[in-house]
């Protein structure tokens, strides 16, 4: 089956990424310098969710596309629970992570090996949770709750939302078993317009649409 080019493009774009993640957690350890891919991938998707919500999540996120491509096959692809996506569990783990990461650097401020190891330490935690829960239950529960993901959803999550035809829809529900992050797009389609601010901005659901339903809003100015 050919691939839409869209998606062709974003997968070959997850498959480069997906190096990062390993050479990170492999070499961060000796060479703390590797730490410092973490703060980059955050002010990346801070910058990006200012303008078009958790689209780096989507596409651009080396263990957002290390789930997609490598942990997916391995999946038992259950339901993502609700409670994991609600906002005052997010805040409380994006407020915790972030306290923790504040304290460790504090300890030794002044030595950047510190900053880099402290970086790396929480990569190699957060990875290790989000491989276990991708494996046993969805591969992106992780990005369900993860504090990059909540930060660009609060950020950005309303802009450019996907737009859902709702006399072409069929309600077949192919756009939500492509989903990457198993949105629940169908419930929306009278409203005409996705109303969940997780959208990863990616083209899956585009794509599978039997019906060409969906599509994303034209760019304005
Ligand atoms: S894949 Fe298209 S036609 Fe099917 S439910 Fe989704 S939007 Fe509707
Ligand atoms: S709703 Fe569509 S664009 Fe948004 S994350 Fe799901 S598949 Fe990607």
């Amino acid at each position: 089956m050919s691939l839409n080019p869209a998606v062709t493009r974003r997968r070959a774009i997850q498959w480069f990424l997906v190096p990062v993640v390993a050479v990170t957690l492999a070499l961060g350890w000796k060479y703390p310098v590797f730490g410092f891919v973490v703060p980059v991938v955050m002010l990346t998707g801070f910058v990006g969710g200012l303008f078009n919500g958790r689209y780096v999540c989507g596409n651009l996120c080396p263990r957002g596309s290390f789930f997609d491509r490598v942990i997916a096959p391995l999946s038992f692809r259950k339901t993502i629970p609700m409670f994991m996506r609600r906002m005052p569990l997010r805040w409380t783990i994006l407020a915790a992570m972030t306290g923790f990461m504040i304290w460790r650097i504090s300890q030794n401020p002044g030595d950047w090996r510190h900053w880099g190891k402290t970086f790396w330490m929480m990569c190699v935690i957060t990875t290790t949770i989000g491989v276990v829960l991708g494996i046993l239950f969805h591969p992106r529960m992780w990005c369900a709750f993860c504090p990059m993901g909540t930060m660009q959803n609060a950020l950005g999550g309303n802009k450019r939302q996907l737009l859902i035809d709702a006399a072409k829809c069929k309600k077949c529900y192919a756009c939500e078993k492509a989903c990457p992050i198993r949105l629940a797009i169908v419930q929306d389609k009278d409203g005409g317009r996705l109303t969940s601010r997780d959208c990863l901005k990616c083209p899956e659901c585009i794509a599978a649409c039997p019906a060409k339903a969906l599509s994303w809003p034209q760019k304005t100015g």
